[in-house]
């Protein structure tokens, strides 16, 4: 192969059609930004751009990802309350409800709808009716939701809904997305704190490209990531949504069924309806270091998407990432016989359990 890169550079409309294909698979008709660098960068972005002092922001805190947007948050200068959840469980809308009668001044609302870091995952359709009800704006993190769950942008009224091509779209980790509602858009217009003239900026953006007719880029695209994410979202097409969704679904329940019947491990998020399809967190029995775990069955086979929890969650938590191509029961067979031999149980039990879960979670989205 040739070592220059001898690619004719990204039209101005090849990046446009690449923004309605990501916003078709957002059931969106906003306007959609596809940002170029990883998801936070429109997740900071969409902070910033809404975020000054004088404004009360909820951050709903269930995974590690909250408490990086409260940070954000906080440094734009906003009031913020934090609603912050046990890891192993979802937040409510009740939950949600609650805050925002005890702080009415809430104009803005962060919210991650799955976790893949802990496993869990938050009823969106629900807490956006409430926060549409209180008037205030909803940003939701969909990064590790898209394409392994349902996400229905503009029919639950989420104003700014940040994705990233590297979970379960199974695409590049280099650029992003948001769409971005009309009234977000006023929101950020009418913040003299919105950055401008700024890699942040949503503004510009909006200025030099959406309104300007998507005719003329500003800046040179990250060329390879677009084309990398063009082919992924025509690939989901291809297979259908719902049939990768339902996959992730099935993997999620075949790794849950598998280590239940395995014993030696159990699931992290114990309600089945707060587990995310992304990923499957484990809790490892005592006396044993999720870190090593993660390290034997790596050594027993290398292509398992296993790693030990982050931070403090690294001796106890072992994560299996069933996102993209790992979303299949093949991988989920050769992971429970991994931890089958690691843990000294029977793998027959679970891979049994495990292929019954996974033939019911498709069969039951037909
Ligand atoms: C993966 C992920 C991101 C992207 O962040 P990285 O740390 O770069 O992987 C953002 N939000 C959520 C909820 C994620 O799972």
């Amino acid at each position: 192969m040739s070592p220059f890169l001898d690619l004719p550079p990204l039209t101005a409309a090849e990046f446009a059609a690449i923004e309605d294909k990501v916003a078709a698979l957002l059931h969106t008709t906003a306007d959609v930004v596809v940002t170029q660098g990883e998801a936070l960068l429109p997740l900071e972005a969409a902070i910033r751009g809404a975020a000054h002092p004088g404004s009360t922001a909820l951050n709903i805190v269930t995974g590690p990802y909250g408490q990086t947007f409260g940070n954000w948050l906080r440094d734009c200068g906003a009031k913020v309350v934090d609603l912050v959840v046990p890891f192993e469980t979802a937040v409510s809308a009740e939950q949600v409800a609650e805050a925002l009668v005890a702080e009415p001044a809430v104009d803005f609302v962060s919210l991650v709808h799955a976790e893949a870091a802990t496993g869990n995952t938050n009823p969106v359709a629900e807490i956006a009716a409430v926060v549409r009800e209180h008037g205030a704006l909803l940003m939701v993190d969909a990064v590790a939701s898209v394409a392994a769950e349902p996400l229905l942008t503009d029919a639950w009224g989420v104003d700014l809904c940040v994705i990233g091509g590297q979970k379960a779209m199974g695409g590049p980790a280099g650029v992003s997305a948001v769409s971005v509602s009309a009234r977000a858009w006023e929101r950020i217009a009418a913040n003299p704190a919105a950055p401008r003239r700024s890699y942040l900026s949503l503004l510009d953006w909006k200025e030099r490209w959406t309104d300007a007719g998507r005719t003329a880029l500003p800046h040179a695209p990250a060329q390879l990531e677009m084309l990398a994410l063009g082919a992924c979202l025509d690939r989901i097409a291809a297979d259908g949504l719902d049939a990768v969704i339902a996959r992730h679904r099935a993997a999620a329940a075949a790794v849950r069924a598998g280590v239940r019947a395995l014993g030696t491990l159990a699931p992290f998020v114990p309600a089945d309806a707060h587990a995310a399809p992304v990923a499957t967190t484990l809790r490892a029995p005592d006396g044993l270091d999720a870190t090593g775990l993660a390290r034997e069955l790596l050594q027993l086979d290398p292509s398992l998407p296993v790693q030990a929890g982050g931070g403090a969650l690294a001796a106890t938590m072992l994560r299996v990432n069933h996102y993209g191509a790992a979303a299949a029961l093949g991988t989920v067979r050769a992971t429970l016989t991994a931890l089958a031999t690691a843990t000294a149980a029977d793998a027959a039990p679970a891979l049994t359990a495990a292929d019954a879960a996974w033939g019911e979670a498709i069969t039951a989205a037909h």
